[in-house]
């Protein structure tokens, strides 16, 4: 297969440098693609803010976050990727080869596209939220609530995702006070009936968290009743903010179909996209998992969906381009006769 690759025509462009992208990178370079990565505003995405990662395969003891993505980027750049910095400011998919912008100035072509640009978890917007992520405040109970095995923890938002973190954490938790700030949930019923009948959960209505206390860890939250203005403390030793996740894929909203929430669709079984030629991956396109295992599993199909592509793509070309050939020859031929 011929792979377009002056400095600015690419025959893949990876938008992306989290566990999605980086692994597509991997498989796209060991496919001869030679892809140019775009690391975006985030390089190694969500995981650098994290501490222990003690659930990605292969690593007996948990490793870092920032460590692990160290060592997805150089896998990547032992093969033929290209990493650079930037963020993908506009894309133009209406004709291929496909139009990307850099930063507001660089013009860059790419054949085939994978978005890997993931999802940003929605925080409370505390100083100390952002000081102490990963030290006792968390956006993931899949990820974290193990490490709060006997402890008392609190659970902030109302709706589904709030619901199943806080039932998710009564395996590990000694008790978990789900925070809202109204005195109704969002959730489901059904969401609401399992956890009201949990006697490890308490809910603290009306309520908003004002600061997140602690030096080195979360010691407690400061909270305030939002009727009244009256504050207390809550001693708690994780908090988990479960307000929501924004994908990031504003960029792409003139261009693909998304759901109401931005989370790009893709083709069952697949990372198609509504654009032949783009493929998307990871958080960008998962609002059911979004872990680092299912983002790299999808940067491995983008990859895959990507090359296969490419192929069919350029047998098709080659093969009308020799038909037309044939038939020049044949016309000429005639024109002789
Ligand atoms: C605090 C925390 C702890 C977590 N712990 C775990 C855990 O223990 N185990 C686990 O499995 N999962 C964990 N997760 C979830 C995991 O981090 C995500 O599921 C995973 O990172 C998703 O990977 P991704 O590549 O799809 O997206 P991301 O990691 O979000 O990466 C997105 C990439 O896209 C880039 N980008 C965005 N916009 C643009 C643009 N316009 N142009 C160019 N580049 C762009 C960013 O710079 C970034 O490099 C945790 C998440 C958080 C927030």
């Amino acid at each position: 297969m011929k792979a377009s690759n002056s400095d600015h025509h690419r025959s893949t462009i990876i938008i992306g440098a989290g566990a999605a992208g980086l692994t597509a990178a991997i498989y796209a370079a060991r496919a001869n693609l030679k892809p140019l990565v775009i690391r975006g505003p985030k390089p190694g995405g969500q995981l650098v803010t994290t501490s222990n990662v003690e659930n990605y395969p292969g690593f007996i003891n948990g490793i870092l976050g920032p460590e692990l993505m160290r060592c997805f980027e150089a896998q990547a750049a032992r093969f033929e990727t290209e990493l650079r910095q930037g963020t993908i400011t506009t894309v133009d998919f209406s004709q291929r080869p496909f139009h990307l912008v850099v930063d507001r100035e660089q013009s860059l072509l790419a054949d085939t596209v994978i978005i890997a640009t993931g999802a940003t978890p929605r925080y409370l917007g505390l100083e100390n939220e952002q000081r102490l992520l990963g030290r006792g405040v968390s956006s993931c109970a899949t990820c974290d609530g193990f490490f709060f095995q006997g402890q008392d923890v609190a659970v902030v938002g109302g709706g589904d995702a709030a619901l199943e973190n806080a039932l998710f954490l009564t395996r590990f938790a000694d008790h978990i006070f789900v925070i809202h700030r109204r005195a109704q949930l969002r959730a489901s019923k059904i969401m609401q009936q399992l956890a009201f009948s949990s006697s490890k959960l308490s809910f603290i209505w009306d309520t908003r968290v004002k600061d997140i206390l602690g030096d080195e860890e979360l010691e407690g939250l400061l909270l305030e009743e939002v009727k009244t203005g009256e504050t207390s403390i809550l001693p708690v030793k994780g908090l988990f903010v479960s307000i929501g996740h924004r994908p990031n894929t504003e960029i792409f909203k003139e261009w693909l179909e998304m759901d109401e929430l931005g989370y790009i669709f893709t083709q069952p079984d697949s990372t198609y996209t509504s654009v032949a030629g783009v493929f998307a991956c990871g958080d960008a396109q998962d609002r059911v998992y979004r872990q680092a295992v299912t983002a790299a599993g999808s940067g491995c199909m983008a990859a895959i969906d990507a090359e296969r592509w490419l192929q069919t793509n350029h047998s098709l070309k080659s093969k009308i381009a020799k038909e037309i050939k044939q038939l020049k020859f044949m016309l000429g031929k005639k024109l002789k006769e």
